[in-house]
């Protein structure tokens, strides 16, 4: 456990805060310096074949333990940090033994973790906590994954007894700003099934993301000077803001849905009275729902242009990733065997679904299905993340169990 925990420290104080608007990848070079860090920490544990790659994702590779052919696991996290909130000088608090109650951060006191926002914390007595000094995020989205991951291969590589088939390490970049798999290279990876170390709490094992397409609505209107306005204007202002306002938002809007419920999301807005960008994400778990959303936009915009023909609107809608349960129905193992880990570690697992998507969404979709597992994450993005140290040993353990079960398949 000291040697996760001091892990966990030394990769959240490298600053690896992906940035949007850089154009180069990774986005900013600290994800380079800790993926580094990380390839050589591997060498040293007697690892040879570690690569850090030009756009800085590292793969490095366990060999088998077991004589017969098994198939190749990958274990996967990502090197970046949420551009939400800065991750320049995280200075790490370990809580030990903690006592339960809020917890006052001390670096900015209006910072306090509560109970009352966060009750998973009232189960934490006792255990060892990590929080950040309430400035910056903490980043165990995803270093809690990392350490796991790495703290997994130190132990594997100590104890060459332990049963298990080729283990593939892989460190990606940019997972934030959705360009995780931009330069990844599944033959490179050459695995049967994968698990990112990215998950809140304990004992979930995500194996459901929404299908997401992103509708970009461009409406141009006519614009000219006020003064001459009266009818030759048309105001692209005004169209959008019609548009936006005849989608639902009581339904099938992000602030009215939970669960398994879908939504239309616009969420950028661009332009003046010439031309005006909407930005929309479109989002459901069943895949051809998308189509329905899509459809919904292409009446409003026809009804628009009816009341206003000298109104243009184009829609362009393009897929950005799908549910990841369409893939993981051709590899049920990959499910199955997680939750025979992690009953091994002696946690109950829980099937979750995640409003969002993973790495593992496109990775599924691309051929290698990947499930995501808990690795101790708490209040993500957010200056009051924290982490749970006995939470991380847990799923270091899971990962180790889960090692055997593949090993114990004939490739
Ligand atoms: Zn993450």
């Amino acid at each position: 456990m000291e040697s996760l925990l001091d892990r966990f420290c030394r990769y959240v104080q490298i600053d690896t805060q992906a940035n949007e608007n850089a154009a180069g990848y990774p986005s900013v070079p600290g994800q380079l310096e800790l993926g580094r860090m990380l390839a050589s920490e591997l060498r040293a544990m007697g690892i040879d074949n570690v690569a850090q790659d030009k756009h800085g994702i590292v793969l490095a590779t366990l060999p088998a333990t077991v004589q017969h052919e098994a198939p190749t696991v990958a274990l996967i996290a990502h090197l970046d940090t949420s551009p939400e909130t800065t991750g320049k000088n995280v200075k790490p608090i370990v809580h030990r033994n903690f006592a339960g109650g809020d917890i006052v951060l001390p670096g900015d006191p209006s910072k306090v973790i509560r109970v009352a926002e966060c009750p998973e914390l009232a189960t934490m007595k006792g255990k060892t906590l990590v929080t950040t000094d309430g400035t910056t995020l903490l980043g165990a989205d995803d270093k809690a994954g990392i350490a796991v991951i790495m703290e997994t291969a130190a132990y594997l590589t100590a104890h060459p007894e332990i049963p298990h088939g080729p283990i593939r390490v892989c460190f990606t970049c940019d997972e934030e700003i959705g360009r995780g798999v931009d330069h990844l290279d599944l033959a490179k990876i050459g695995a049967r099934v994968g698990y990112t170390l990215d998950g809140g709490g304990v004992g979930e094992i995500d194996g459901e993301t929404f299908s997401a397409d992103l509708a970009v609505v461009t409406i141009t209107g006519v614009n000219i000077h006020p003064a001459i306005a009266k009818g030759r204007m048309l105001n692209a202002i005004r169209l959008a803001s019609a548009f936006v306002a005849r989608l639902p938002w009581q339904a099938l809007s992000p602030e009215t849905t939970a669960e398994r419920e879908g939504f239309l999301h616009p969420y950028r807005i661009e332009g003046g009275v010439g031309a005006v960008t909407l930005r929309i994400l479109l989002r459901d778990f069943d895949t051809a729902r998308l189509a329905d959303k899509a459809k919904l936009l292409a009446t409003v915009a026809e009804l628009l242009k009816a009341e206003h023909p000298r109104a243009q609107i184009d829609i362009k809608v393009t897929p950005q990733y799908r549910n990841m349960a369409e893939g993981l129905a051709k590899e049920p193992r990959a499910l199955d065997f997680a939750e025979q880990a992690m009953r091994r570690a002696g946690v109950e697992p829980r099937r979750t679904i995640v409003r969002g998507g993973t790495d593992g969404s496109r990775l599924t979709e691309l051929g290698l299905p990947t499930p995501n597992l808990s690795t101790g994450e708490h209040n993500l993005h957010s200056p009051l993340e924290w982490t749970c140290l006995e939470e991380m040993a847990t799923a270091v353990k899971v990962l180790i169990e889960l090692a055997q079960i593949w090993g114990e398949v004939r490739a």
